[in-house]
């Protein structure tokens, strides 16, 4: 089996994987089994002399290496937060309104980008497998394919595809999508993803669908499909109690778990839980909201308006609904260890669940592998975030709708154990068949795949017929779920 090579923004601790949890354990048990590298930035901000860095510092963790460079703190300013964070992020979760297409920021992204690359080129074998992780590295396929590398490359985007209209706004789009091309395999979180970039790739850079399924573009041609981030489901079960350990709770408990960024929806959600309380108000003293946010891109403005805006929220609903007994919305700005979360999921009457638009969203998946099978909470769910593509058995909402979330939090309340079993047992299965180590190895599994079929088009491969019969196996191994027109 061939080394694997992992490239994305931040590395994990691989001593620690197993607390990170979801991916990083996935990927931390493939490096160990066969044997790889991961290359990132180190989470620290140096000089200009670092802008010339392309020797990593090394770490070993058995027969995996860890390899990180620092960024300058120009890079940082401009490739992270400037235009990862503040160009790519909003736009592709399709807030086109507050991404700052500052002149500049795209250079560095590419600069940084290209150094990563020169980093790796020398540490590369001729046979690895290179796998590159999300939006901030989008170039550096490209970058190292200009420096003559040959092997299968693989991109994951852990983030979702916009509509092809919205990623033409993006002035640079071209250069992306060069970048994109560059790559054997692209692997997205959704299908309504993979038809997104399909679209934008025909209509923005006339890209074409080849009879075989795979896409033609800047005159290369590569696989896209949909392979959707799973959770380590066992690792929710197994470290549940045996016994229901916790405090009673005072009121029943509706969770809310995201990072306080705006594309999570939490005004919105603060906002249902108000009408829900106005609307049904024999609810009132025996519910509370508890909205675990903690903290994160603080230096980004747009993340400030939020946090601002959603205390004055709290604030304004605690002071109109509260009593000297209750305060319905419980509002916490604090990040909360996973090994407490899970209790706190199983504790959790409803899971509340409704980003405007996500990747994935793994809270999701988490609050299902923790409940109680016998007597479970009710997930519900934003149709915006793409784990509702594969968990159709919970509530569906629209995020932009208060009263439709006002109302599914009665139906969640209301509904009888009958039910709650049903779609949690529908939901648990769905979590389990797509679970961390799937995805992982899905991914490869197709990324191989290119690489044989790049083997066989060589002139000394089968015959023609002989190889397009192989490729057609191939291919619906490959690309399962690439739209076939
Ligand atoms: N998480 C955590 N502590 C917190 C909040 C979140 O450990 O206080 C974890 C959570 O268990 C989940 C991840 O952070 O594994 C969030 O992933 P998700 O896909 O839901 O959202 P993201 O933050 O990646 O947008």
């Amino acid at each position: 089996m061939s080394r694997l090579v992992l490239v994305s923004n931040r590395v994990a601790d691989l001593s620690k994987a197993s607390q990170a949890g979801g991916m990083a354990v996935a990927i931390a048990d493939t490096l160990r089994t066969r044997g790889g590298l991961w290359l990132g930035w180190n989470g620290k901000i140096g000089d200009r002399n670092d802008e010339l860095r392309t020797e990593p510092d090394f770490t070993k963790f058995g027969n995996a290496t860890v390899a990180t460079l620092p960024l300058s703190a120009r890079e940082h300013a401009e490739y992270y937060v400037g235009y990862s964070n503040n160009v790519l992020w909003p736009v592709f979760h399709a807030r086109l309104d507050i991404a700052q297409f500052e002149a500049g920021y795209y250079q560095r992204y590419l600069d940084v980008n290209r150094r990563f690359a020169e980093a790796l080129r020398p540490l590369l074998r001729p046979d690895d497998t290179i796998w590159v992780h999300d939006y901030h590295m989008i170039p550096l396929g490209m970058e190292l394919r200009k420096l003559g590398v040959t092997n299968p490359i693989g991109f994951f985007l852990h983030i979702p595809v916009p509509p092809a209209q919205t990623f033409l706004a993006i002035p640079e789009h071209r250069e992306l999508a060069r970048g994109l091309a560059s790559y054997d395999l692209i692997g997205l979180q959704t299908k309504v993803d993979v038809g997104n970039l399909i679209d934008y790739l025909q209509d923005g850079v006339f890209g074409r669908i080849l009879q075989d399924g795979r896409i033609r573009a800047f005159d290369r041609e590569l696989s896209i499909a949909a392979f959707p981030v799973g959770i380590d489901v066992d690792s929710f079960i197994d470290s549940r109690p045996k016994r229901a350990t916790a405090k009673p709770l005072p009121a029943i408990r509706l969770l809310g778990v995201d990072r306080l960024d705006y594309t999570k929806g939490l005004p919105q959600k603060f906002r249902a839980f108000s009408r829900f309380l106005e609307k049904y108000p024999d609810y009132r003293s025996k519910v509370i909201l508890s909205q675990i946010a903690p903290p994160t891109r603080e230096t980004v403005t747009a993340y400030a308006d939020i946090r601002h805006e959603l205390e004055m929220l709290s604030g304004s609903i605690n002071g109109k609904f509260g009593e000297l007994d209750w305060v319905p919305i419980q509002y916490i700005h604090r990040s909360t260890p996973r090994k407490m979360l899970v209790d706190v999921y199983r504790n959790s009457r409803v899971g509340f669940v409704t980003p405007l638009r996500d990747g994935m969203n793994l809270v999701a998946k988490e609050y299902v592998a923790a409940q109680n099978p016998d007597d479970p909470g009710v997930l519900i769910l934003s149709r915006f975030a793409g784990a509702a593509e594969q968990m159709k058995e919970a509530l569906i909402v629209n995020p932009y709708d208060v009263e439709d979330m006002a109302d599914a939090i009665k139906a969640a309340l209301d509904m009888g154990q009958t039910e709650r079993r049903e779609r949690h047992e529908a939901l648990l299965a769905g979590i389990r068949q797509d679970d961390t180590f799937v995805w992982c190895r899905s991914f490869l599994e197709a990324l191989d795949n290119v690489r044989r079929r790049a083997f066989l088009a060589v002139p000394t491969s089968p015959s023609e017929a002989a190889r397009r019969a192989l490729q057609e196996i191939e291919l619906a191994r490959v690309s399962p779920r690439v739209r076939a027109n």
